[in-house]
């Protein structure tokens, strides 16, 4: 038996806590058996004296333990049970594309995403937009979807790792939420929770990222490869850029939009595909569908070619309540905004750099997320065309296409656009889409 306050003390002067009082701490979390302030406080003390990898180790996977944890078994699946997550981004679109082209490989994507937070947009959100499709089906309908499309994608289920929205809920309002040990922790128990064999890390970097600065995007990137590697869950960690809206767009329905046109060929947005490739194919190394890089890029070109991965993503939207007929006929169903309209840059020359957070910020503002927790959404706002870094803008070629409801709106976002995109004379130098992969054996 142990004493939570002893627990605290013991963080508080810099020790290492043993697994035991780790999983008693975090079974108090779970059973309201310590108090509020006992769980702020120890949030504070691992903020200021941090974990050892044992540590956060022993914190993931007794938060993974806290509820149900998803076991595939009984669906004798005949591949590996893989997944991908990210950190957060703007224009960040990938799940859409890579779950159903990962299936189309013979993988099995369990995916439990979330809404947006802050400037970031969330991929349940974006599902939200496709009429009828149930992002809180029953635990047998995302099974049977799983089984039959091989990919499923929805939100959190209510007994999914418990301790961790309490614990998560207590930290934003303790200025605890910056710690890589607790993100870690926190990211890594809900996701290994949906039973995964693999798991591919997305770590944003740059100016629309969670973390701040590079190195702490590495720092992450390393403690999450070492800790679900540890927790027994093959993972490798990717750090992309976020320097720049991802894909061409940002807003809920625009960006399902943009995923149908990349699924079937109509148009796929270069760095939108480098990164979803890189992810994706770590996915198939990881799970076993691939022996090498080139041959998992092989496969996942010929499923984007031959439609099989176009036909996932349908038979995905159709088996969780949505259209049957959405992949071809997705104007019709996705909602657009009243004024569609162009904004220009002051001057004519070279994108040289954005403030991606504010540009994702931008979307929030024009209705497209949330203000507070539980607002409703406007899935036909938000950003079109948004120029890349390097291109050229002038009195013909915007900075982006606003989708807005109201004037007002429209003027608000048009200035908050002109001043998060810098441009310049020159063009600025081409910074990569993949900085790094961070593998189990690179630690
Ligand atoms: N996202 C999470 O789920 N948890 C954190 O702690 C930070 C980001």
């Amino acid at each position: 038996m142990f004493l939570a306050q002893e627990i605290i003390r013991k963080k508080r002067n810099g020790d290492s806590l043993t697994t035991e009082e780790i999983q008693f701490f975090v079974n108090g979390i779970t059973h309201n058996t310590v108090s509020e302030g006992q769980i702020a406080a120890l949030g504070m003390a691992v903020y200021f004296n941090d974990m050892n990898m044992d540590e956060r180790i022993a914190l993931t996977t007794a938060m993974r333990d806290s509820g149900t944890i998803l076991n595939w078994d009984a669906l004798k699946a005949d591949g590996p049970i893989i997944d991908k997550h990210s950190t957060g981004g703007v224009g960040d679109v990938i799940s859409l594309m890579l779950g159903p082209m990962a299936a189309a490989c013979g993988g099995f994507v369990p995916m439990i995403s979330g809404r947006g937070l802050g400037h970031t947009g969330g991929t349940l959100d974006k599902f939200d937009a496709i009429p009828g499709y149930q992002t809180e089906p029953s635990s047998e309908l995302f099974r049977k979807v799983v089984k039959e499309a091989g990919v499923a994608i929805i939100g959190q289920t209510g007994d999914l790792v418990p301790a961790d929205k309490r614990f998560y809920s207590i930290r934003d309002n303790t200025a605890t939420v910056e710690s890589i040990s607790l993100i870690t922790a926190s990211i890594l128990s809900k996701k290994l929770a949906a039973g995964l064999d693999a798991l591919a890390m997305d770590v944003k970097v740059g100016t629309g990222a969670f973390m701040p600065t590079y190195e702490a995007s590495e720092e992450l990137a390393r403690s999450i490869t070492a800790v679900a590697n540890g927790a027994g869950t093959k993972t490798t960690a990717l750090l992309t850029d976020m320097n720049q809206v991802l894909a061409s767009c940002a807003g809920n329905a625009l960006e399902v939009k943009e995923a149908i046109q990349f699924l079937t060929g109509e148009y796929r947005n270069p760095r939108l595909y480098e990164v979803t490739m890189g992810l994706c194919a770590e996915m198939l190394q990881l799970g076993g569908l691939a022996q090498t890089e080139s041959e998992a890029r092989a496969k996942l070109n010929a499923v984007l070619d031959n439609g099989l991965a176009a036909e996932k993503f349908a038979k995905m939207v159709s088996g969780l309540g949505g259209p049957t007929d959405f992949v071809e006929n997705y104007a019709n169903y996705l909602p657009k905004a009243g004024i569609i309209r162009p904004v220009y840059a002051d001057k004519a020359g070279f994108v040289h750099s954005m403030d991606t957070r504010e540009l994702g910020l931008s979307v929030v503002t024009l209705g497209g997320g949330r203000r507070k927790p539980g607002d409703a959404l406007d899935y036909s706002v938000g950003l079109s065309d948004v120029s890349a870094l390097g291109q050229q803008v002038d009195a013909d070629k915007p900075l982006a296409v606003i989708h807005a409801q109201s004037e007002d709106a429209f003027a608000e976002a048009a200035q908050a656009i002109k001043s998060a995109i810098n441009v310049a004379d020159v063009a600025p130098e081409k910074t990569p889409e993949i900085y790094r992969y961070i593998r189990a054996t690179d630690l």
